[in-house]
Order: structure tokens, then C-alpha cells, then sequence
């Protein structure tokens, strides 16, 4: 199969689902002792954090187009970037590199409109949900009409984001917070929800959701894998 490039450490606690999340699949669809070739490049995300507080999307651009190119470099045939939020600069990523790269917000823009969806909760750090860099996208290619929280529910779901989540603290009374958000969402009208920060599949699980639950850590994996496999038929089959 063809390599799959990996932007990882935002928060590295995901970038560890993805890895297990990119073998299983590779494993579900090939068998055997088979898993995904891949390469995963992790920032320190330190750096990366104060950068979205101080508002410097331009020093986030470069560091994510630095680390897409060395990716290329290394060998990698599509590059994944394992956050939504980075997702806001994924413009210089794609002038960076000459293969391809896949949007996070692209498989799940997809599995929700093959579900029959219209209207879906979104759940992810207040730069996803505030910003108009995802739900655009959302709206623009998938006709998706998106809600996102009230003001203090944002502030709750973006907090434990990067206050527990990205530290792999893991709380009950976190979950509560979340399961309520959702409720509230669903009283709105939303038909679904997207976990929208690669994290949150640490904290809520399918069945703690009134509503059916889009992963986009999963999806996107899942997408990564399927694409790299497809990639490899296709180039074997022109020989
Ligand atoms: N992993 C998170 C996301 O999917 C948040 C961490 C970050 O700021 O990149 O948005």
C-alpha cells in the first residue's frame, strides 16, 4: 500500500488512537499480519498551543507546511493532518507538498450526507466551532447546516479539550458535561453529532450519545487507509 504521512502530537494522546486506528483498518481490510505503512511526524504541541492562544495562525501555517514537506521528503504518498483545529491552516500545508492531502472534515462531510444528514451538532475547541474555516467547509461541499454550543457550553467543551483530553485525563463528570451539550444540541435539532477534535473519542463513545455519533478521528483514519490501498490497486494495475 501507498504511505501515509502523519502530523501528529495535537495532542500526541490522539495521534496514538490514529496509529492504532490506521493498522486496524489496514488489518480489517487486508488480513493477516498486515498493517498500514505510514509515517507519523509529531510537533511539539507546546509551541503549537501558545501560537492558537496568541492568535499567530501565519507561524502555525509555516510549522505545519514545514512538517508536510518533510513528510514528502521521508516518502509519504498523501499527507493526514491529525487535528480539525490545524485544519484552519490547511491551505499552506497543500502549497507546501505535491501529493496529496486529505481534509479531516472531508470523510466525515461525506459519511453524514450518505446517513441522510441535514442538521448536525458540532463538538471541538472553540477554534473549530467559532471559526468559519470547518463548518464552511461543511456547509459548501456536503450542503450541511451545523450548531455548535451556546457560549458557555463552548467554553466547557474547549476546556476540557486542552485541560484533560490532550493530557489523557479522562472524567466522568467531563463526560456528563458533554452527553448534557449534546442533549441540548438535540433539543435544537440536531440530527447528529461530529466528534470534532481528535480527542473527544477518548471521552465519548457511541453509546453515550443521544445522538449518532461522527468520529472524525475514525473517519479520517479509516479514509487515509482506504485511499493509500486503492492508490496502490490502481498503480498496480496500470503496470
Ligand atoms: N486535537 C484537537 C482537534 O482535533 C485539538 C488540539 C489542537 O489544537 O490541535 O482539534
Amino acid at each position: 500500500m501507498k504511505t501515509i504521512g502523519v502530523i501528529g502530537g495535537m495532542s500526541w494522546e490522539s495521534s496514538a488512537e490514529y496509529y492504532r486506528l490506521l493498522n486496524r483498518h489496514a488489518k480489517r481490510r487486508l488480513g493477516g499480519h498486515h498493517n498500514a505503512r505510514s509515517l507519523l511526524l509529531t510537533v511539539d504541541f507546546a509551541a503549537v498551543e501558545a501560537s492558537q492562544r496568541a492568535g499567530d495562525w501565519t507561524a502555525l501555517g509555516a510549522q505545519m507546511a514545514d512538517a508536510a514537506r518533510h513528510l514528502e521528503a521521508g516518502g509519504a504518498d498523501l499527507v493526514i493532518l491529525a487535528t480539525n483545529t490545524m485544519h484552519r491552516v490547511c491551505e499552506s500545508i497543500e502549497q507546501a507538498i505535491t501529493i496529496p492531502f486529505l481534509h479531516i472534515a472531508d470523510p466525515t462531510g461525506g459519511a453524514l450526507r450518505a446517513a441522510g444528514i441535514k442538521r448536525v451538532a458540532l463538538l471541538g475547541t472553540r477554534y473549530t466551532m467559532e471559526h468559519t474555516f470547518y463548518t464552511g467547509r461543511l456547509r459548501e461541499r456536503y450542503a450541511l447546516d451545523t450548531l455548535i454550543p451556546n457560549e458557555d457550553d463552548r467554553a466547557d467543551v474547549h476546556r476540557i479539550i486542552y485541560d484533560e483530553l490532550c493530557h489523557g485525563v479522562i472524567e466522568d463528570e467531563s463526560r456528563r458535561t458533554y452527553q448534557r451539550v449534546i442533549e441540548e444540541l438535540a433539543s435544537r435539532g440536531a440530527q447528529a453529532v461530529i466528534l470534532g477534535c481528535t480527542e473527544i473519542t477518548l471521552l465519548i463513545k457511541p453509546e453515550d450519545s443521544v445522538l449518532p455519533v461522527f468520529d472524525t478521528t475514525a473517519l479520517h483514519a479509516q479514509a487515509a487507509v482506504d485511499w493509500a490501498i486503492e492508490r496502490e490497486h490502481q498503480a498496480t494495475a496500470a503496470m
